[in-house]
């Protein structure tokens, strides 16, 4: 395949970009952290009230795994924070006397601990350290081995106007020239932690109970359908929204969004597909469901696993830092990459828009359904969403011919960005998160998406797909590093 679309691009030959963000689909906008001048392991030492931090890991500990999230987020949309309740049911896997949660720029103002027969656990500590967003409960009495165990936490988090991540407030002009706000979520890498109290890494995969309220007049989207929802009579008919429990999924993919938009849907066997843009804008959505409605059940043979949830929605989102999100069940697009206006748009607009909803909806299964353990393996997300992506949209629009396109839009800018003295192996290290936004480039995607090509022309697509398939399979609903892949791709 490489050879002959080498052959049609030379050609063709134009000069790449090597941007980081310019083409690509989710990229992760944390920003970087500028050096302090500060010790990094002094920061790491020391708690917001001065005392010494008793836990000077990066990473969580092992000690306990959260099983399940009930949260209740009653969001002041006026004063732009938001009150919250967390409930976590925990399993211990090792004796422990603390608990450490990730919390960022988050009011914790209650702690409760109980055990299985709901008897409390006196709290005797709390701390906080900024550095790596920590939150510290140190027990009067240790967790057992193979016990459970709640934590119940209330909370005040902020909804950003500044920042695109966490929950944040974005803006947008209405048909009238009024401006509207819709709230939304951008949790990938590490800003769910900004929302509510959470373990915060891919590896902790919990279920989720989400409750959020919305003002009447607005409609409230997350991951799952809803359930059930409430009028609060005393609260200017506020409404108070239940969505459905989700599946075992990592806290980056959580999402959860209030718009006051129009959307278009259609029905892909059991799965119910919407797309939601402001009022003037939804007809421009038509390309993205019907590329969702062609893809999802290719993509459900082509992996051997149906989509799981019962419906998809997808999203514009005015203010966006990245391309697109791949919320399970509730993707979120920048506009460009959702919309397409036919009376105007290009063909790169038309195509921009059938690749990203491609590779969003591939990440469904590579990312969602199987995440990786740690952000150092990002390439099993990227790589494989960016490989997928071409094979979903010639589906969609095979008169974009884009397979074609591969090695012009991945090989280059791979090669070139490779060539850079700040290049790095596809599988890379990382241990803060402040470190995870500098794997979200050409790297882990384009040059991700080309070794994969190679393997899948090196084995067959018979083989290739057979070990992608048993890899899905084996590790759906959990985690996997790039040592699970070549293993279930050797044994086929
Ligand atoms: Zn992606």
């Amino acid at each position: 395949m490489i050879s002959l679309v080498l052959a049609i691009v030379s050609q063709n030959y134009i000069r790449p970009s090597v941007s980081n963000n310019d083409t690509s689909k989710c990229t992760s906008n944390i920003n970087f952290t500028p050096s302090s001048n500060q010790d990094p392991a002094r920061l790491a030492s020391t708690s917001t009230n001065g005392e010494l931090f008793p836990y000077s890991h990066t990473r969580l500990p092992q000690t306990i795994f959260p099983l399940h999230y009930e949260i209740y987020l009653h969001p002041n949309y006026a004063k732009l924070q938001t009150h919250g309740e967390i409930k976590i049911n925990l399993s211990c896997v090792q004796a422990t006397s603390f608990i450490l949660i990730h919390a960022k720029d988050i009011d914790i103002q209650s702690v409760l601990i109980t055990d299985f027969r709901q008897h409390p656990i006196n709290v005797s500590k709390t701390l906080q350290n900024n550095y790596n967003d920590f939150y510290y409960i140190q027990m009067k009495e240790s967790f057992q081995p193979d016990q459970n165990y709640n934590l119940e936490m209330t909370f005040i988090s902020k909804i950003s106007t500044e920042k695109l991540q966490g929950f944040y407030r974005a803006s947008y002009r209405d048909m009238t020239g009024n401006n509207r706000y819709m709230y939304v979520t951008q949790f990938e890498a590490a800003s769910a932690r900004s929302a509510f109290p959470c373990f915060d890494e891919p590896g902790m995969k919990v279920t989720v109970s989400l409750t959020i309220v919305r003002p009447s007049g607005y409609q409230a989207l997350s991951n799952m359908p809803i359930e059930d929802s409430i009028v609060l009579n005393t609260e200017n008919n506020m409404v108070a929204v239940k969505f459905a429990k989700s599946v075992n999924m990592s806290t980056y993919l959580i999402a959860f969004a209030v718009v006051d938009y129009h959307y278009l849907e259609r029905r892909q066997g059991s799965v119910h597909i919407r797309t939601w843009a402001p009022a003037d804008k939804i007809n421009y959505t038509e390309v993205a469901l019907n590329a969702s409605v062609k893809i999802l059940p290719y993509y459900r043979k082509l992996f051997g696993i149906a989509y799981p949830l019962p419906k998809l929605d997808l999203i514009a989102v005015p203010d966006f830092s990245a391309g697109a999100m791949e919320n399970w069940g509730l993707i979120t697009f920048r506009e460009t990459s959702l919309l397409y206006n036919p009376k105007v748009g290009t063909i790169s607009n038309f195509e921009r828009v059938v690749t990203t909803v491609a590779h969003e909806l591939a990440h469904q299964w590579f990312g969602n359904l199987v995440t990786m353990r740690w952000w150092s393996d990002l390439w099993l997300n990227e790589g494989f969403a960016s490989f997928v992506e071409y094979l979903g949209g010639n589906l969609a629009a095979p008169s974009l011919h884009i397979l074609e396109s591969l090695y012009m839009k991945e090989f280059i800018p791979a090669m070139q960005y490779d060539s850079y003295i700040n290049s790095h192996p596809i599988l890379q290290n990382v241990d803060r998160t402040t470190e995870i936004g500098a794997l979200f480039d050409k790297i882990s995607y384009s040059k991700g998406c080309c070794v994969l090509t190679m393997l899948q022309d090196y084995l067959n697509s018979t083989i290739f797909f057979n070990g992608l398939r048993k890899y899905l399979i084996t590790y759906k609903y959990r985690n996997a590093d790039s040592d699970d892949l070549w293993n279930s791709i050797s044994s086929v």
